[in-house]
């Protein structure tokens, strides 16, 4: 007897979200879901900064998203490393890494061979410093996050086709909300073909390159689109955008200060939990 396979369907769904299990990050996980069920999304890829993130702490927001995922609704926790030079790449479905290498590329490794995929966040981040993008690391890290929507790198609207350049032959373009709190949502979403809405299957189907990405204007395949004149346009437009946002950026700085990070809110079982393994 053949197993017959469930028909594959379209699921969306968010990336590169953080909860307050993230040093900066705002919501719980509850909240959270609650939000991504409202917008009627499907899946949330949830990526905890790697700073001060105990494995006991990891282990507890594993615990809470599959109590919070059904059938039909998929909180799916991973994270998001801080690297040398405060390089950042995502290990979606690769665990909690003890003692993880700093080196990009090494910890690209590292999470590849736990099953996971390595992404590389932000790459406008790093455009002061081109030289922390190695050729080394494009070649071992898995994808690109080519559209991250925070509007600190890419934003929301225009998508960013210039990021494509880092997307090598055989790897994935991504996409992230990097949504912390309230205001980094935006409508910038995976659509994905899986037969069934589980971590193993929407693992795979992003690794197969089942997906698009889209905010509602523009949709973007996983490999780069092929060189036109709408794509120059875009191109351009997307370099437009992003200075008009650094200079935006330039203006606020100088009227807030600094522009610091809210601090973190206190949520009193995390800190007993930390002060009891620090003691430990
Ligand atoms: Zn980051
Ligand atoms: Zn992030």
């Amino acid at each position: 007897m053949t197993e017959t396979r469930p028909p594959m369907r379209t699921v969306t769904g968010i990336a590169h979200v953080h909860t307050y299990y993230s040093y900066d990050g705002y919501y719980t996980p509850d909240q959270l879901a609650h939000i991504a069920r409202a917008r009627g999304w499907d899946f949330v890829l949830v990526s905890e900064h790697s700073n001060h993130l105990s494995r006991a702490a990891f282990e507890e927001l594993v615990r809470t998203c599959r109590a919070l995922s059904n059938d039909s609704f998929l909180m799916f926790p991973s994270i998001e490393y801080t690297c040398d030079h405060m390089l950042h790449i995502l290990g979606y479905g690769a665990g909690y890494i003890d003692d993880f290498p700093t080196a990009p590329a090494e910890l690209a490794g590292a999470i590849k061979k736990r099953g996971g995929l390595a992404i590389l966040s932000h790459p406008r981040k790093y455009a002061g410093s081109p030289g922390l993008i190695t050729s080394e690391l494009l070649d071992a890290v898995d994808g690109i996050e080519v559209w991250n929507s925070k509007l600190a790198y890419d934003g929301p609207w225009i998508a960013p086709l210039g990021n494509y350049d880092f997307v090598r032959p055989g790897k994935l373009a991504f996409c992230g909300q990097d949504a912390h709190f309230g205001k980094h949502f935006s409508s910038l979403v995976f659509r994905v073909r899986v037969a069934s809405l589980t971590r193993e299957e929407l693992l795979a189907s992003l690794r197969s390159g089942r997906y698009t990405m889209t905010n509602g204007v523009f949709e973007l395949d996983p490999w780069p689109p092929a060189p036109s004149a709408r794509t120059r346009f875009l191109r351009a437009a997307d370099t437009a955008c992003a200075l008009a946002l650094r200079q935006a950026r330039f203006v606020r700085n100088l009227i807030k200060g600094t522009g610091k990070l809210r601090p973190r809110p206190a949520i009193p079982e995390i800190q007993e939990r930390e002060q009891k393994e620090q003691r430990q």
